[in-house]
């Protein structure tokens, strides 16, 4: 599998970090862990377009982690001459349909697909329709429907946390991850409710025994603060501060 971070950042604009969207390529599926406004112009300087995506998933319904979906949408539609036929897949929270249905709404038939077809899927309703990869959640404290994502292909597991405080369901369900995608809002001393700082992000990484570590999801303090001390005297292990279209292997 490998990861590449199309995004680090937060809601705040910043040329250095772009707001949340990771792809993970399973070498069979691309998929995509949220798309928050600019992802979309963002794939491309990682040589990635939307017509390359088959599946992507929300963490929570936050705007810096939804804002380019509508926008996936209409230029999926309206590309002329590559608009897409392929189906697509979108799985979020409970609220995912209703999301997208007050969308539409406001923009009428202009985000409704002609040419392909789009199966939305909320977590919990049914079993997931991916036979060449596992696609796990776990409810996350953040919002009320946040959630974390596991991906599992073979030996390999790579866990997102989305946005979420610390939490005895994301130590579950990151157990024993090859790669764990935490988010990491603040530094030290910079604690803020529903989110992690780096000694948080560090006992959930001891707690759930992952093999490396990434943080992502950096607010601009967290650009002038040390962030990995306070985190090595909770976790020993290998850890990657992260950065706009950084890739990693797993
Ligand atoms: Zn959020
Ligand atoms: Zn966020």
């Amino acid at each position: 599998m490998e990861i590449t971070i199309i995004g680090s950042g937060t809601c705040v604009p910043s040329l250095r970090r772009s707001s949340p969207c990771i792809m993970a390529d399973t070498g069979t599926a691309k998929i995509l862990l949220d798309t928050g406004p600019g992802a979309l112009r963002q794939m491309l300087k990682a040589g990635i377009t939307i017509s390359d995506i088959d599946v992507i998933v929300y963490s929570h319904f936050h705007t810096d982690h939804t804002a380019d979906m509508i926008p996936f949408i209409f230029a999926s539609k309206y590309s002329p001459g590559i608009f897409r036929t392929r189906d697509l897949f979108i799985v979020g929270p409970p609220g995912l349909k209703e999301f997208y249905r007050c969308f539409t709404m406001a923009y009428g038939k202009w985000v409704v697909p002609e040419h392909f077809t789009i199966n939305w899927i909320e977590v919990g309703e049914s079993p997931l329709p991916f036979p060449s990869f596992v696609l796990k959640t776990s409810p996350v404290k953040h919002t009320e429907n946040s959630m974390a994502i596991r991906i599992e292909t073979g030996e390999q597991a790579v866990v997102y946390s989305g946005d979420s405080d610390y939490c005895e369901n994301l130590i579950r369900i990151a157990h024993e991850a090859n790669l764990l995608i935490l988010e990491c809002a603040f530094p030290e001393g910079m604690k803020c409710e529903g989110h992690l700082i780096p000694s948080l992000a560090g006992i959930i990484a001891r707690e759930a025994r992952c093999k490396r570590l990434l943080l992502t999801h950096f607010y601009p303090p967290c650009d002038s603060t040390d962030m990995l001390t306070p985190l090595r005297k909770e976790f020993p292990g290998d850890v990657m501060l992260g950065e706009d279209l950084m890739k990693i292997r797993v």
